[in-house]
C-alpha cells in the first residue's frame, strides 16, 4: 500500500457500552488499517463524533445516557453528518427494530451477535459507496 492510500485510511467511530463487544468489533477491523475511535455512551458518541469527524459510525442502539436512536437523530441534524454511514447494532432484534433504526436515519441494521466476517466487508462496501457519492 502506498503512502497516499495509507493517509486516506478512514476513521471509524465505534459506540458500544459493552466492553467485550467493543473489543470484538475492534478486533474485526484492526487488520484493515482504519483509525478506530471509541465512545461508551450516547453523549460521548456525539462529543467524539463532532470532535473527530469519523467517516463511518458503528452504533449500538441500547446505550446509557442517550439511546442510539437519539444519537442518530442528533447526528443527522449536525452539519457534516447528513450522509455519514451509520450502522446500527441491536442486541435483541425484535420485529420493527430494523424499521425503527432506518427511520431514525441509520443506513444499515445488524443484530448481535455480529458476524465478524461480514462486518468488515459491509464497512468497506459502505465507505466505497460513500466516497463515490461524495465526489
Ligand atoms: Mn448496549
Amino acid at each position: 500500500m502506498g503512502w497516499q492510500k495509507r493517509l486516506m485510511k478512514e476513521r471509524i467511530l465505534i459506540v458500544e457500552d459493552n466492553l467485550q463487544s467493543m473489543r470484538l468489533i475492534e478486533m474485526t477491523l484492526k487488520a484493515k488499517g482504519y483509525t478506530l475511535l471509541e465512545a461508551f455512551d450516547g453523549e460521548e458518541a456525539i462529543e467524539v463524533a463532532v470532535r473527530e469527524r469519523p467517516d463511518l459510525v458503528i452504533l449500538d442502539i441500547q446505550l446509557p445516557k442517550m439511546s442510539g436512536l437519539e444519537v442518530t437523530k442528533k447526528l443527522r441534524e449536525t452539519p457534516g453528518f447528513a450522509h455519514t454511514p451509520i450502522i446500527a447494532i441491536t442486541a435483541y432484534a425484535m420485529k420493527g427494530d430494523k424499521e425503527k433504526v432506518i427511520d431514525a436515519g441509520c443506513d444499515l441494521h445488524l443484530s448481535k451477535p455480529i458476524n465478524t466476517r461480514e462486518l468488515p466487508a459491509l464497512i468497506a462496501q459502505m465507505l466505497q459507496q460513500w466516497r463515490r457519492d461524495s465526489v
